[in-house]
């Protein structure tokens, strides 16, 4: 019993990134008594089926250009197929060993682990799977999200991005359905590991939401690798035919592919769980309606990362888990600052974006587009056309770089650099007062002058 008169002082359910972080903190830290409870995996989705295997992969696929690109700087390389079941094994043993980790740091923390399902009884009560009960001052609810199919018959055949790191061996064919950020990342790896790939998605161009002319030029650099790209596709028909699954699309097309995966987005985990019995509110869609102190409309109840569906990334979910711990434990009342948050698309080439696209600065106020493409030293060296973007959008009243996208190999690695210098509300005379870091890729954002466009 805590100090507070109940089982616990915070009780969370889930054990994903924000979970394990909020709990960690919560007991480590603020010497909070904590318990958690996780149905699945510890790690969630970035650490077991997410981010951290998808990021092994994106690495796997790559080698295959690396080979080519060798040859080319003199490398004597003999090449095979790609081995998937040694690298699935492989990979397996590195989410096993993580999500040791994982539990490992709870432990050392003190939180009390229930490897069991948790819903919610009342405002201070969860109801185990195990039978048993607990009481706590503090719920957090950081269940995440699941991947979601469309409604169609036989919608169950086809795979989701869960079951893609279960593979027993890749397929020959597979038609991938959706445009955003999980469709596009395995359109590229799976095309890498040698899957004859096809994507269709229903608007005119993927990644919607990002600057028109970054994901334009990802969807070029993915048509000229050899990836099988429709827009305007929606799945109209499917079913088992032929040992592998035939598709009809709104676009005309008929085709059997050995496997077709749903990359059509996801869903918050709220259902059975008691939270609108107990009075919390769900959005349309399911997703734990919360405050800036990430407080449901049951106040001792609260909900971090994609159950709330803000902004659905690993590092968000743990800041809103500190956040969330700071404000409760820490006294110090602390609202989660989703501003300017710079993320990758691990594509090949990658994309890295920060801040307001073109379109959207455009919409708000006078602006300046500084933008270069140009072949990369390395890839150009071996008898690639490949090309890179670097792309600023700078405000022309107060000279603030507004948003900076990227696509070139490591596109991810730069922007998180970019991103400092943009949350700092950097001008780009500022940018252009940093001296270049020569021969690289990302001194054309140090090294632009003159405006390709202006408003
Ligand atoms: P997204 O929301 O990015 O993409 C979903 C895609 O599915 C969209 O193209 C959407 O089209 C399409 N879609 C939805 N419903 C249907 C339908 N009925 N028929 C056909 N197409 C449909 O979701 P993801 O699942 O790709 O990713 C989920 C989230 O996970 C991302 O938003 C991101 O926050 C996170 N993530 C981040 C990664 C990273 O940081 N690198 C990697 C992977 C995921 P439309 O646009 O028309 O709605």
């Amino acid at each position: 019993m805590s100090d507070s008169g109940f089982d616990y002082d915070l009780f969370v359910i889930g054990g994903g990134s924000g979970g394990v972080r909020a709990a960690r903190v919560a007991a480590g830290e603020y010497g909070a008594k904590v318990g958690l409870a996780e149905e699945d995996r510890y790690g969630g989705t970035c650490v077991i089926r997410g981010c951290v295997p998808k990021k092994l992969m994106v690495f796997a696929s790559g080698y295959r250009d690396m080979f080519e690109d060798a040859r080319a700087f003199g490398w004597e390389v003999n090449d095979g197929p790609f081995d998937w079941p040694a690298f699935s094994e492989k990979l397996n043993g590195e989410l096993d060993r993580l999500e040791g980790v994982y539990k490992s740091m709870l432990d050392k923390s003190g939180v009390d682990r229930f490897d069991a399902r948790a819903t919610l009884k009342d405002a201070h009560t969860v109801t185990l799977s195990t039978g048993e009960e607990k009481t706590a001052k503090h719920i957090l609810v950081a269940t995440g999200g699941r991947p979601w199919r469309p409604d169609i018959p036989n919608a169950e055949k086809a795979l989701v991005s869960d079951d893609i790191f279960n593979l027993k061996k890749l397929p020959k064919s597979m038609l991938i359905i959706g445009g955003g950020y999980i469709a596009c990342e395995f359109a590229c790896i799976l095309h890498g590991l040698g899957v004859d790939v096809s994507l269709w998605f229903r608007r005119a161009q993927i990644l919607n939401g990002f600057d028109d002319e970054a994901r334009g030029f990802v969807a070029d650099e993915m048509r000229a690798r050899g990836i099988d790209m429709h827009s305007g596709a929606n799945l109209l028909e499917m079913e088992e035919r032929d040992g592998g699954i035939w598709v009809k699309s709104s676009h005309g097309q008929e085709k059997t592919f050995e496997q077709v995966f749903f990359a059509t987005g996801r869903t918050p985990n709220t259902e059975n769980m008691g939270l609108a019995e107990i009075g919390v509110e769900l959005a349309r869609g399911g997703a734990v309606k919360v405050d800036d102190y990430s407080q449901t409309a049951v106040p001792s109840v609260y909900a971090i990362g994609d159950v709330t569906n803000r902004v659905n990334l690993t590092p968000v979910a743990i800041r809103e888990g500190m956040a969330f711990v700071r404000t409760v434990f820490g006294g110090e009342p602390t609202p989660v600052d989703h501003a300017l948050i710079a993320s990758a698309v691990f594509t090949q080439p990658e994309m890295g974006s920060v801040g307001m696209t073109e379109e959207n600065a455009m919409a708000q106020e006078p602006v300046e587009i500084y933008a270069t493409s140009f072949k990369a030293m390395q890839t150009a060296f071996a008898d690639r056309d490949d090309r890179v973007l670097m792309k600023l959008v700078v405000s022309k009243e107060t000279r603030t770089v507004l948003g900076c996208h990227i696509v070139a190999p490591q596109a991810g690695e730069m922007i998180q650099m970019a991103g400092i210098a943009i949350k700092l509300g950097a001008t780009k005379e500022q940018f252009d007062q940093t001296c270049a870091v020569h021969p690289t890729m990302a001194e054309e954002l140090v090294t632009m002058r003159t405006p390709v466009r202006t408003s």
